[in-house]
């Protein structure tokens, strides 16, 4: 017993996968697409996070998401099957190579109707909706785009959301480097920082959970 979050080795990891993960066909497939032919593969989120943000769509019913950094759509596949047919997910990347593979499997899932793609700066996406007067319309955002711009997504995420809305941080362990004294790169700087106006951050209830590689929440609470 342990009153602390478990370490996983190897076989552990493998065990929870087999007792608690089904992954579909197609988001294996995606995977091993990604994994054989698109480079920065380990950017991908893990199954298990994936069914995990599956059921929380389910559970805050969220009909209406965004998502930054769509990379080749397995996260975005999670979201949107997780959401009612009438729902909207508006996926924000820039590098068309990356959601080129994400469009062919949002067809394949029929999941493309649901899906809202802009290929631009997500910075400038989520100005747009706000122009659009879509500030406190939406249930859930996904962070996952460039790491420098986490504060910036976060604070336009933030209009964006209803009360009660829900944003989901990605990478915010970053392979363990944010607890390193000794790292000081560009990432590892900018996941600090986004960790600590979290920490401070009295307009969200927040949380953060050692799924991946770490995966924060903030509930807007205003
Ligand atoms: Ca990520």
């Amino acid at each position: 017993m342990s009153n602390r979050t478990l370490s996983m080795d190897d076989r552990l990891y493998e065990y929870m996968l087999d007792v608690s993960v089904n992954e579909s066909e197609l988001l294996r497939e995606l995977r091993e697409e990604t994994a054989a032919s698109v480079e920065f593969s380990v950017m991908q989120i893990s199954p298990e996070q994936g069914q995990f943000m599956t059921l929380l769509m389910r559970l805050i019913g969220a009909k209406k998401a965004i998502e930054l950094g769509t990379y080749t759509g397995y996260s975005s596949i999670c979201i949107a099957e997780g959401m009612p047919d009438d729902a909207e997910l508006i996926c924000c990347d820039i590098t068309e190579q990356w959601v080129a593979v994400a469009q062919k499997y949002w067809a394949k899932a029929g999941l493309q109707d649901k899906i809202d793609l802009r290929i631009r700066p997500a910075l400038e996406t989520l100005e747009d909706l706000l122009a659009q007067g879509r500030a406190g319309e939406f249930d859930f955002v996904f962070i996952d785009a460039d790491k420098q711009n986490y504060q910036n997504y976060y604070e336009l995420a933030l209009k964006l959301l209803r009360t009660g809305g829900l944003i989901a941080i990605d990478n915010t362990l970053w392979s363990g480097a944010v607890a390193d004294p000794d790292n000081d790169e560009p990432g590892t700087r900018a996941i600090r920082k986004m960790n600590q106006l979290l920490k401070l951050d009295t307009r969200v209830e927040k949380c953060m959970l050692p799924i991946g590689d770490g995966l924060s929440f903030a509930m807007k609470n205003f």
